[in-house]
């Protein structure tokens, strides 16, 4: 039996002994903590001074093992690295041998590298693979010459090896499916190492450099830890350890990728180091699981064994999930920067003219989501192709085509690294390049002067047609210029040129990709001797654009946004046509890109646009259906291009009606920006200074929160209403009683969709209005049908006003704003002179107003918020129900609100509301945090959402909370 079958336990020894020995040997230090360790022990320790870490190693570690480890310590530190250095004890000795219940133990002081482990970076992103990889490259680099005999030891962490312990320690994987994949993989990965062996270099390695052994301290950078693993080994075996480890993580791809591209920098591996290393990471990540199996099985309290193993499990999943050509070639881009110095071949695969067709995310191929359908591609593109004229697509494009609706972000592999060619009459294709020509399924690969021409397609799309043969049986030479094979007439072919002759790689990548896979298939614009690189896309670019010129106080949503430039239904998409479902958008309700509201707006725009003193139809129109939605005697509109000036408005008919100034506005509200609106706007959310910098003619009432306001539970309007009683008396008594009216939202939209407690509002109106005061009701933001059983917010609470300021929703994005009264308040505005909005109901305008209300109508928009909102709702509150630090699920209809709390006194946590906003981006939905203490999720998407958009978020929600709380 291998040793690998039996690795050493930890030592057994009590912190007492620990104590002992160090009084003995190296003075008076303070055991602090134990740390961590597979089968060592370790504590850290202090004096005065400093801090050390004690290291107990087991019984199977020899002398000469930590001798070579201290020389090699001399070594690193010598060529600048941050390492551990050995204390000697009192007699002089690096090492003291110590004999704890009869076993040998060696014993050593190491200084104490401060900083923090990468591990612990919750978001180790690029920049610390990078960090790694550079810290693995410079100690291979360091140790290059090193030789010490204490090096040659047996190992089960030694990379030459990992298939025997895996042998070894297979079974101890309780899971049969489980043991069986690692067999599995242990089979090919033996094929694929076998024929690598004699081009492996072998020295001296550290072994084990992760980013669990490489910390970071601000002060002093960079450090590593734990050289127990020192040995010679295969070089390569250097980088393996910190590969696996990507594996662990999310995007672990592009975190390998960087970290094999800064270690490259230090160690110019050979050939075989390079295709190893695929192999050895997918074994190394084996070797892990299967270790740590058994560690756990022979000693089951070590929690740090057992913690790990989720991890490690995890490593294996995601790395047996990968295909391992395409590992082989993006490793060896990665390591030598691809093909940049090579010339590109200069001939063409197709002579004549081609038409050049975007599919990129802006095109107006596309249209009403055309680009969902099956498909899409070939048929935009035969519609462009003409005899003579085949249609190309672009290369470097991010293909809307290939988006996932519901799917995290940058799951979708969109950018193109190949072109296709669709053709309208049979068309030959010719060598660009003298070489080989083989027969590949579906279309041939011509390979020569170190490019790969990849051609494919469909069926018979691409017939090889050779001169004097039929197909090709065996691989042939053609020459420059020679024909190659036929498009079929309506067929598409896929094109693809690599640098060197590995394989052929996906037609389209994800986006995190991308920059990896344009070093292997790069742009091949010369086979078709026209420009078909699409421009390059960069959201940051732009983001430093809008910093430098779009004054900031106007926010951005998320600190690394991504870039949106299309809609369509209650779905978004960036420039990298990664497609997020719009969570927050309560102006859009009939959906983002609403064929009727584009219709309308732009055959209106061609016919005309003007101002409502003209006398057009649309003006009329779209009065008259608003003044039918509203209750009975509010049959007055004014037309305006906003929520701010909808609720200037109201405020100055008030004002006017009553020849009074003094206003009623609840805390924890948001009007809008204008110098009324603004003067009403209470909300801390939108202006920390709001409470104390209001005007005098605004009174404060108190936020009718029955969830977390000053009265909660159902009596809660009748304690709010004598609150507001006391109010009224204290300023009839102040002589500031002449009330010209209140200004209120029928839900707490700005709270998250709170509902008022009911009673409240005919409660408030009723006292208002014995004042001689007008009552506005600011339906901005939750009226227009979102609420689902009801279309005005006021009717949830059985209450009338005077006045109804709305806007957002009626033009579903196109500014548009309406106040709706009663003849007499209308009339009496009229001593102020006439009212004139230059866009307000223009004739664009009002027509895109009345497809807003056409689609609400005749698409069942407020039955969809009714039924979808209800289960959306109902969803959220079955999470409540798993996850205590959602404290209340407010709203109705599809105005809903997901307030989240920490602890039993449900404390708001605004710093979990960002994180899993920002985790939620990643998983592809876009929501956003509200309110005063900014920690309600707000939940008020388009009403045309789908049901399995729901779920998908529900689900989403449900593994972000998990994340963000784990
Ligand atoms: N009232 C309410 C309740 C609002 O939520 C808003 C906007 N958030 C406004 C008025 C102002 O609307 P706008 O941004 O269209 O000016």
């Amino acid at each position: 039996m291998s040793i690998y079958a039996a690795p050493p336990a930890r030592p057994v020894v009590s912190v007492e002994e620990v104590r002992g020995v160090l009084e003995q040997h190296w003075g008076a230090l303070r055991i602090v903590t134990e740390l961590g360790s597979q089968q060592d022990r370790n504590f850290l320790v202090e004096d005065g001074d400093g801090r050390y870490v004690f290291k107990l190693a087991n019984s199977a570690t020899t002398t000469a093992e930590l001798e070579a480890q201290h020389l090699a310590l001399q070594r690193l530190a010598a060529a600048g690295l941050r390492v551990p250095a050995p204390v000697p004890a009192r007699d002089g000795r690096e090492v003291a041998p110590l004999t704890i219940r009869g076993e040998q133990l060696p014993a050593r002081l190491l200084t104490f590298v401060e900083g923090t482990p990468l591990l612990a970076h919750d978001d180790l992103g690029p920049e610390q693979a990078r960090w790694l990889g550079d810290t693995a490259g410079r100690v291979a680099r360091a140790l290059e010459h090193f030789e010490h005999p204490g090096t040659d030891r047996l190992s089960q962490w030694d990379v030459r090896t990992g298939l025997d312990v895996v042998a070894a320690l297979a079974a101890s994987v309780p899971s049969p499916v489980r043991r069986a994949q690692i067999l599995e993989a242990a089979e090919w990965i033996a094929a694929r190492l076998e024929p690598l062996r004699d081009g492996l270099v072998t020295q001296v390695i550290h072994a084990d450099i992760t980013d669990d052994n490489v910390v970071h301290d601000d002060a002093s950078g960079l450090g590593i830890i734990d050289f127990g693993d020192l040995m010679r080994s295969w070089r390569i075996g250097e980088l393996v350890p910190m590969a696996a480890s990507c594996y662990m993580r999310d995007e672990p791809d592009a975190l390998l990728f960087e970290t094999v591209a800064a270690f490259a920098e230090h160690v110019e591996s050979t050939d075989a180091e390079l295709a190893a290393l695929w192999p050895l990471t997918v074994l190394r990540a084996a070797v892990l699981v299967v270790s740590g199996e058994h560690q756990v099985m022979v000693d089951g309290d070590n929690d740090y064994a057992d913690l790990r193993r989720t991890a490690e499990w995890r490593a294996f999943a995601q790395a047996v999930e990968r295909d391992p050509d395409e590992m082989d070639v993006l490793v060896r881009a990665a390591a030598r920067g691809g093909f940049a110095p090579r010339e590109l071949p200069a001939g063409r695969l197709i002579d004549g003219p081609v038409e050049v067709v975007d599919l990129s995310v802006l095109s107006d191929e596309y249209d009403a989501g055309s680009w969902l359908e099956s498909g899409a591609e070939t048929r935009i593109l035969l519609r462009r192709a003409a005899p003579g004229r085949p249609a190309v697509t672009c290369w470097g494009e991010y293909r809307l085509t290939r988006t996932h609706p519901r799917a995290p972000r940058g799951a979708a592999a969109t950018f193109a690294v190949g072109v296709d060619v669709a053709v309208a009459v049979d068309t030959p294709l010719t060598a660009p390049f003298d070489g080989t020509l083989a027969a590949r399924p579906g279309g041939f690969v011509l390979m020569g002067g170190g490019w790969s021409l990849w051609v494919g397609g469909e069926g018979s799309a691409v017939a090889v047609d050779v001169p004097g043969a039929l197909r090709i049986a065996e691989p042939r030479s053609v020459r420059r210029g020679e024909r190659l094979a036929l498009v079929r007439a309506g067929t598409a072919a896929t094109v693809q040129l690599t640098a060197g002759d590995g394989i052929r790689p996906p037609h389209c990548v994800r986006p995190l990709l991308a920059a990896h896979w344009r070093r292997v298939a790069p742009d091949p614009s010369p086979l078709f001797g026209t420009d078909i690189t699409a421009p390059e896309v960069s959201p940051a670019q732009t983001l430093q654009r809008r910093d430098a010129a779009f004054a900031s106080a106007q926010e951005h949503y998320y600190g690394q946004p991504p870039q949106i430039e299309r809609g369509w239904r209650e779905f978004l998409i960036d420039t990298e046509a990664q497609t997020y479902v719009d969570v927050v958008n309560n102006v859009t309700i009939a959906g983002h890109a609403h064929p009727g509201v584009v219709a309308a707006a732009s055959r209106q725009w061609s016919l005309l646009n003007t101002n409502s003193r003209f006398h057009y139809a649309a003006v009329a129109e779209l009065s008259e259906r608003l003044a039918a939605l509203a209750p009975e005697g509010l049959d007055r509109v004014f037309l305006v291009n906003s929520g701010s000036e909808a609720v200037d408005l109201a405020l100055r008919l008030a004002f006017t009606a009553t020849g009074r100034s003094r206003m009623l506005a609840a805390r924890e509200a948001y009007h809008g920006w204008t110098l009324g609106a603004d003067s009403v706007s209470t909300s801390l959310g939108d202006n920390p200074r709001a409470l104390t910098t209001r005007p005098s003619w605004v009174e404060l009432i108190d936020a009718p929160n029955p969830v977390r306001g000053t009265h909660r539970g159902p009596d809660a309007a009748a304690a709010y209403l004598a609150d507001l009683d006391r109010l009224l008396d204290d300023l009839e008594a102040e002589g500031r009683a002449e009330l010209a009216g209140v200004i209120i939202e029928p839900i707490f939209g700005n709270g998250g969709g709170v509902l008022l407690p009911q009673g409240y509002l005919a409660g408030v109106y009723e006292r208002v209005r014995a004042l001689g005061g007008i009552c506005i009701s600011d339906e901005v933001q939750v009226g227009y049908g979102r609420l689902g059983e009801f279309f005005w917010g006021f009717e949830q609470q059985d209450a009338v006003p005077d006045v109804i300021a709305v806007a957002k929703a009626m033009g579903n994005g196109q500014p548009l704003g309406a106040v709706i009264t009663t003849a007499a308040i209308a009339e009496a505005f009229e001593q102020e002179g006439s009212f004139f909005s230059s866009a307000g109901g223009s004739p664009v305008s009002s027509r895109v107003g009345l497809a807003v209300l056409d689609a609400l109508e005749t698409e069942g928009l407020q039955a969809n918020a009714r039924e979808v909102g209800t289960e959306f709702a109902e969803a959220l509150r079955g999470l409540a129900e798993r996850h205590p630090a959602i404290g209340a699920v407010h709203g109705m209809g599809l105005y809903l609100g997901v307030e989240l709390v920490a602890g039993a006194a449900f404390t708001p946590d605004a710093a979990l509301a960002g994180r899993v906003c920002d985790l939620l981006l990643a998983e592809g939905c876009i929501v956003q945090p509200t309110g005063d203490h900014k920690n309600v999720l707000k939940i008020k998407p388009p009403l045309c959402i789908a049901r399995e958009s729901v779920e998908y978020v529900v689900g989403a929600l449900d593994r972000c909370l998990s994340r963000a709380t784990a």
